[in-house]
């Protein structure tokens, strides 16, 4: 069959390749001039390597989905650490560990029972939290969530945490013992050697995906393929019908160096109320810095609406109330009723997807839809 991937990130890559596999013409179609979706990354000035779309790590406990990755390029491990800045400038390890809170509280707790105990005091109980929040103060306290979660969130969302869901903080742990890696629970943790942007190019390295780039979706294209699936963000291709599904976006300040910054860590989180929120030192990823003679490049970034950045869409807003959410139900079920056209990754099912997660849901999806021909 004649099929049509609207998208060149993860989403579609992972259905043009496994359908291509399976022996369908695949046309993939991106509005950008470059593949990777918001993954893509290049070698900049410095001859750093840079993520366009701010700083990807790959963490995940899905074994398949690592195999899958692995075919198409070499890993590497890397355990991403990040450190948050105190307005007194020093530098406290995310996600809150021990050493964090002997940090912010000039406290000498030794082991994790001390901690335990010492949370115990701080936390503000509450049965069943509704919003991120009372999540937090239940489990942290007023201090460490106002310092760490409050001033980032309302940079971030242009919210206040009782209006945001849990799921979105929750996605930083809290530890009581000297964890200091930002995705602890995560078995794999790796980074492409030659960057996420070469990752794609093998991917669409087959003989039945042909990329078109610079080409936005329209639905008169649909006539010439047996079946689409699309990644573009489900409310615009309804033209609005249940109303919009909002989107933060960021705007990345870029600033070079002479010599490299002396840090623990590759990113750096802020706490103050100002307009960033985080910097990347890129050279501090692991083959980030290909040319040894130039400068040291840094991105800072600075969280804005979606309609600020010239619609570019990067985070699904997910509020405590889940109006958005409810927005999008709707949505998907207008979806539900073409037969020709699965909506995919996270523009298209209002997702706040990671990179593994959004592959796992690529590939089941392919698989089932390829089963289902076969019925
Ligand atoms: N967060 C925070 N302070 C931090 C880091 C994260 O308040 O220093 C909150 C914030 O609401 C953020 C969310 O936790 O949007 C998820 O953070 P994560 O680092 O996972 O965000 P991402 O890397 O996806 O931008």
């Amino acid at each position: 069959m004649n099929l049509l991937v609207v998208g060149a990130g993860f989403a579609g890559a992972s259905y043009a390749r496994t359908l291509a596999e399976a022996g369908h013409k695949v046309t993939v179609i991106d509005s950008r001039s470059h593949i990777g979706g918001n993954a893509y990354d290049e070698i900049d000035q410095n001859g750093n390597r840079v993520h366009r779309y701010g700083p990807h790590l790959f963490h995940t406990n899905n074994e398949e989905v690592v195999k899958w990755v692995r075919q198409f390029g070499e890993w590497t491990q890397y355990e991403h650490r990040v450190e948050a800045l105190l307005k007194d400038g020093r530098l406290a390890p995310l996600p809150v560990n021990r050493t964090t809170i002997n940090t912010v509280f000039g406290e000498a707790l030794a082991n994790e029972q001390e901690v335990d105990k010492f949370l115990q005091h701080l936390a503000i109980p509450c049965d069943s939290p509704g919003n991120a929040a009372e999540y937090l103060y239940s489990k942290i306290g007023s201090t460490l969530t106002d310092l760490f979660f409050r001033p980032y969130t309302k940079k971030m969302w242009l919210m206040d945490l009782e209006q945001v869901d849990i799921s979105v903080v929750s996605r930083v742990q809290i530890r009581h013992d000297d964890e200091d890696r930002y995705f602890p629970n995560d078995k794999f943790q790796i980074m492409p050697v030659k960057g996420y942007t070469s990752v794609f190019e093998n991917i669409f390295d087959h003989d039945n995906i042909k990329i078109i780039l610079n080409q936005q979706f329209n639905k008169s294209m649909l006539i010439d393929y047996g079946h689409c699936f699309n990644s573009m963000p489900i409310d615009v291709y309804f033209d609005f019908e249940m109303g919009e599904l909002p989107y933060r976006s960021i705007k990345f300040h870029h600033r070079s160096l002479v010599t490299a910054a002396d840090w623990n860590s590759s990113v750096i989180n802020f706490t103050d109320d100002g307009k960033f929120t985080r910097e990347t030192a890129w050279y501090l990823l692991p083959h980030h810095r290909e040319s040894r003679s130039a400068g040291y490049s840094h991105t800072l970034e600075e969280p804005c609406d979606y309609k600020d950045n010239a619609f570019e869409r990067y985070y699904p807003v997910k509020t405590a109330d889940m109006r958005f959410q409810k927005i999008y139900k709707k949505y998907a079920e207008l979806a539900e009723k073409l037969p020709n056209m699965n909506f995919i990754g996270r523009c298209g099912t209002y997702q706040y997807l990671d990179m593994h997660q959004v592959i796992n849901q690529s590939l089941i999806g392919a698989k089932k839809w390829l089963s289902n021909q076969a019925q």
